[in-house]
């Protein structure tokens, strides 16, 4: 019996508690719970992280989306492109500006959106395209950036899942117009708490997103847009700045977790995940592929291994989207792929011979049935 979670983030408190207590403390005393001082330089060292020219801290990843999407002056009538694999929040936070999301089938390769499908997804509606980099894995930006200016729409990023990683050597969330980014606990970077970020180098669009996080304020009580209540915590920020420090190092480690799974299950008949030239993977998640993936995950599970599913359910199939018209057998690779993937643990925390024990494990699933 092993008892190796999805995820460990008690692990990762014990690593940093005393620096995460100070910070608290810090801020606590200060009284400036709101948009206050730690916000601030959380902000500029998150810019200067990604290598944007601004980072606006928000309340969520999906509040990112959603106010990133409203910057962009997206809303009813619009169109915006995205993955039909993907967390359902891409999805929702363009429904709730108003707009109409289209899913559009992702590539076998990669997971990601299918440069092609995207393409021919393009209609005069249509605004914007919100490629998600999953599980980690960038999406291919410089096709995806050729067919947004072919066809003259704004390129975004959902950067959630890809903290630190990186395409032809720039971290995501400086690849397009804009990128959201969540600092919900289990992410790279998470917080004790829910929070997310919009990073841009555009001033006047950085301006927006300032605004609408705020009520729309540009000046106490003067209201310019029809904003929200959606800012980082200056609790947030706080521990946040103190992981920054360390999100290079645990994402080094995920990598080197990543090579071990690769080499202890080079032989078992499941598909691995990749990474094509120039792009930095940082395995939020490792994810395998195997037609026998309900088995072996109460295999796993059995076992006390913490595998998991992301996601079993595509876009286009969830009750909430039913208004969209969508059948089983729209989006064939993404529908597959909800049937067939499965998250072995993986956090920086972990031991090399928890990894072992979880390869171990998926080996005696396929030898022993
Ligand atoms: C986590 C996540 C979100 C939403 O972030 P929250 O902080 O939970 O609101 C959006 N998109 C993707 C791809 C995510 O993984």
């Amino acid at each position: 019996m092993h008892d190796i979670p999805l995820v460990d983030l008690k692990a990762q408190v014990r690593a940093i508690r005393k620096e995460i207590a100070e910070a608290v403390l810090r801020s606590l005393e200060s009284a400036d719970y709101i948009l206050g001082r730690e916000v601030t330089e959380f902000e500029t060292e998150f810019a200067r992280y990604v290598g944007t020219k601004h980072a606006v801290g928000v309340a969520s990843g999906t509040d990112a989306l959603v106010l990133m999407l409203r910057a962009c002056g997206i809303g009813p009538g619009h169109e915006v492109i995205l993955p039909a694999n993907t967390f359902v929040a891409t999805a929702f936070a363009v429904s709730h500006c108003g707009a109409r999301p289209v899913p559009v089938d992702v590539s076998e390769a990669d997971f990601n959106i299918d440069l092609d499908r995207a393409a021919a997804a393009v209609t005069k509606a249509t605004r914007a395209i919100l490629p998600v980099h999953l599980f980690g894995l960038p999406a291919d930006m410089d096709r995806l950036r050729s067919v947004a200016n072919d066809t003259r729409l704004v390129l975004l990023e959902d950067a959630c899942q890809a903290h630190g990683a990186s395409y032809q050597g720039t971290r995501v969330g400086g690849l397009a117009a804009a990128a959201a980014f969540s600092f919900y606990p289990a992410k790279n970077l998470g917080a004790c708490g829910d929070g997310g970020m919009v990073t841009t180098n555009d001033d006047e669009f950085a301006a927006s997103v300032q605004m609408l996080r705020n009520y729309g304020q540009p000046k106490k009580y003067h209201h310019d847009l029809l904003g929200y209540n959606s800012r980082l915590d200056t609790l947030q920020a706080a521990i946040l700045r103190v992981k920054l420090r360390r999100l290079d190092e645990w994402n080094a480690r995920r990598r080197s977790i990543a090579d071990l799974y690769r080499r202890l299950l080079a032989d078992a008949p499941v598909k691995l995940p990749v990474e094509p030239a120039g792009r930095r993977h940082v395995y939020h998640l490792f994810v395998i592929r195997t037609e026998r993936r309900d088995e072996l995950l109460a295999h796993l599970n059995a076992l006390g291994i913490g595998a998991g599913i992301h996601y079993p359910v595509p876009i286009h199939l969830h009750a909430a989207y039913r208004e969209l018209g969508y059948r089983p057998g729209d989006f064939p690779v993404s529908e597959r792929l909800c049937r067939e993937i499965l998250s072995l643990p993986i956090y920086p925390e972990m031991t090399e011979e928890q990894v072992a024990g979880v390869a171990e494990a998926v080996k005696d699933y396929f030898a022993n049935r």
